[in-house]
């Protein structure tokens, strides 16, 4: 069923009754600055409350991110579902809360490569904070704008990109975690717990707060997992920002990577005093800054599946 070959057939044999039809289908051109920017907009709005887990903006950000990976092409991450789903057991830091015991989700694309042993993992977390009251402030949704629905839009990208594109060497699972912001919750699930058809990690991209870029700097954390990664992205690096390696080694999914010896990096582009407030907007955005994070990632993605 996951015979990409089968889909070839298909999609040729589209193309030939099309164009037996006389239709013509124009190719959609991709607006890539566009398209960061309505996936932002969206996962930032107050609809979405702050997608704090288990919330109903937690259900339409997931709803919303599956209902990309389908509409790209994407396959099922998880068997015959998109979701992989555990019983959240409330906020490390706070322990047990009302929540606990609800149902939590990770969003899961699956893209199969010719090597059906080994797979890159291309990951970031869609979970937020939710509601904060702070007094003398009105605004009162913490939409997460930089944490972490630039790194959502950055992952949904390269997922309608690959979607679209040859066969991989390796299989690809394009990512969207959960409770991240409980204490790497959906991360750790997913790596005690792996998929079908998920064998082998070969390595995994991990997209945390990307949407602050300044000065063209970028950071790049745990690039110490692997003895590969220094000279992928100094080739990757066209765009020639400045990259500050392993500055942070602070709470990210990546560590659960490091932990359970997977090659992993974290981009990120750094702290700031919005983080965790109601003033993580998407305004403060710096869209120039994600899409060249975007070509820089896509060229490592491409170093290691093809
Ligand atoms: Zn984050």
């Amino acid at each position: 069923m996951r015979q990409r070959s089968r889909i070839y057939h298909l999609e040729a044999f589209l193309l030939i009754a099309g164009l037996l039809l006389s239709r013509c289908i124009p190719e959609r051109k991709v607006n890539l600055p566009e398209n960061l920017y309505r996936h932002v907009e969206y996962l930032s709005s107050d609809k979405l409350l702050g997608r704090k887990v288990t919330s109903r903006g937690d259900s339409l950000a997931r709803t919303y991110i599956a209902d990309q990976f389908k509409a790209y092409g994407l396959y099922p991450g998880n068997g015959a579902s998109y979701f992989q789903e555990f019983t959240y057991s409330g906020d490390l830091f706070h322990g047990v809360s009302d929540d606990s015991g609800k149902i939590v989700y990770n969003v899961l694309g699956f893209i199969p490569g010719r090597d059906p042993s080994q797979t890159l993992v291309i990951g970031a977390h869609y979970d937020h904070i939710g509601i904060k009251h702070t007094p003398g402030i009105q605004d009162s949704i913490c939409n997460g704008a930089d944490d972490n629905a630039s790194g959502i839009a950055l992952l949904l990208e390269l997922a309608r990109k690959h979607g679209h594109e040859d066969t991989p060497d390796c299989n690809l699972l394009f990512i969207s975690f959960t409770a991240e912001e409980s204490g790497l919750l959906g991360s750790m699930y997913f790596l005690r717990h792996p998929p079908p058809d998920i064998y082998t990690i070969k390595a995994a991209l991990n997209f945390d707060m990307i949407g602050r870029m300044q000065d063209n700097r970028l950071f790049i954390n745990h690039t110490n997992s692997a003895d590969f990664w220094r000279d992928m992205i100094t080739i990757a690096n066209e765009e020639s920002l400045t990259i500050i390696y392993d500055n942070l080694n602070s709470r990210n999914d990546g560590v659960c990577f490091t932990m359970a010896q997977i090659p992993v990096i974290w981009f990120f582009t750094g702290l700031h005093e919005d983080m965790h407030q109601v003033t993580d907007e998407i305004d403060r955005l710096n869209f120039a800054g994600m899409v060249k994070i975007f070509y820089l990632a896509d060229r490592i993605v491409n170093q290691l599946i093809y």
